[in-house]
């Protein structure tokens, strides 16, 4: 039985390991791999890099800082299925085996909605992006298309704006809801919105040229930000009877515990507000600290 089970490898759940791992616990991460930290993109507003850092860099050194601590192991399986509870631990099961813990972090992140067309992973990180915060910046006075047919995709092309006057929407979907307030704000800023659909990319070595829509415009551009939402990771929580907030993603407490005894969420996969590497380690390292005072003696306990 090992002290903690961390399912997911990214950010918060590596974060979340070390601090395990130096309060001597034993602690299996479960990761596959596939995550937000997995795509291309260089992180410029994580603390102590100049310059920036590539997220997936990141997660290298934070595995490696990582095997510095012989009882933390990283399991490169996914986790198919979640049981237990605080009393009698908790059992995670894989295709091939079984694994037990005291406690849970899940740290599973997020699946986004990025437009699908031929080779689209490529350009994640590199000129296709979902958040202003993360490359707004870079792309300051570049040609930006804003893809999204929802008030939040009218409102980051709003925001981009800010940053380039050269923004352009296309809602991509047979849908169009953007409420008729947004349509005039958009309007008034002088920010075209195309009711199209994305056909085929025209782009080379991660960097997008052109698309080119159903209807056969040909969009030019230098970024491309995807605010088509994202499904958060809950699956191994729903098993749980983790209750989760009305965005669908996992509710926690200030100190990352669910409603679940012993299990605790962490990362992008939570209701917090801040999807970022910065909330991300941070939430990691407070469920730590959670899943570390449950696993104490009743005797080192305040109360
Ligand atoms: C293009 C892009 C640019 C970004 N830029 C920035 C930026 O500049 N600054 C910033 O702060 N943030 C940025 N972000 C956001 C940042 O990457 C995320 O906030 C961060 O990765 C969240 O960390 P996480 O550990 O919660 O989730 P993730 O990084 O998504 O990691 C979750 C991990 O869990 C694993 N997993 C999930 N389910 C299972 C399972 N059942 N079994 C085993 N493993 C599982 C996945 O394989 C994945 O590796 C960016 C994101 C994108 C996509």
């Amino acid at each position: 039985m090992a002290d903690s089970i961390i399912v997911g490898g990214g950010p918060a759940g590596l974060s979340a390991a070390i601090c395990l791992a130096r309060y001597n616990r034993r602690v299996l991460v479960f990761d596959t791999g596939h995550g937000r930290s997995t795509h291309h993109q260089v992180n410029r507003n994580y603390l102590g890099f100049p310059g920036g850092i590539a997220t997936v860099e990141l997660r290298e050194l934070a595995t490696r800082q990582l095997s510095d601590y012989p009882a933390a192991q990283v399991l490169r399986h996914a986790v198919t299925g979640a049981e237990g509870d605080a009393e009698r631990g908790f059992t995670v099961h894989t295709q091939s085996q079984e694994f037990r813990a005291r406690t849970l972090i899940l740290a599973t992140g997020v699946l986004d909605h990025f437009p699908h067309f031929p080779g689209w992973e490529r350009y994640v990180g590199e000129s296709m992006f979902w958040c202003i915060a993360c490359d707004g910046y870079e792309n300051r006075g570049r040609e930006i298309l804003v893809v999204g047919h929802t008030d939040a995709a009218a409102a980051e092309a709003m925001q981009m704006h800010s940053l380039s006057d050269r923004v352009r929407l296309l809602t991509n979907s047979h849908r169009n809801e953007i409420s008729e307030v947004l349509c005039r704000r958009l309007r008034a800023a002088g920010i075209p919105v195309l009711h199209d659909q994305i056909h085929t990319v025209e782009g080379d070595k991660g960097q997008l040229r052109t698309v080119v829509t159903r209807g056969g415009e040909r969009l030019s551009l230098d970024a491309l930000f995807s605010i088509q939402g994202a499904t958060p990771e809950t699956r191994l929580a729903a098993q749980l009877g983790v209750l989760l907030a009305p965005s669908g993603y996992i509710q926690v407490d200030t100190e990352q515990k669910t409603s679940v005894e012993a299990v605790y969420a962490a990362g992008d996969v939570t209701s917090l507000h801040s999807h970022q590497v910065s909330a991300a380690v941070h939430e990691g390292s407070q469920a730590a600290s959670a899943a570390n005072y449950f696993l104490y003696p009743p005797e080192l306990k305040s109360a």
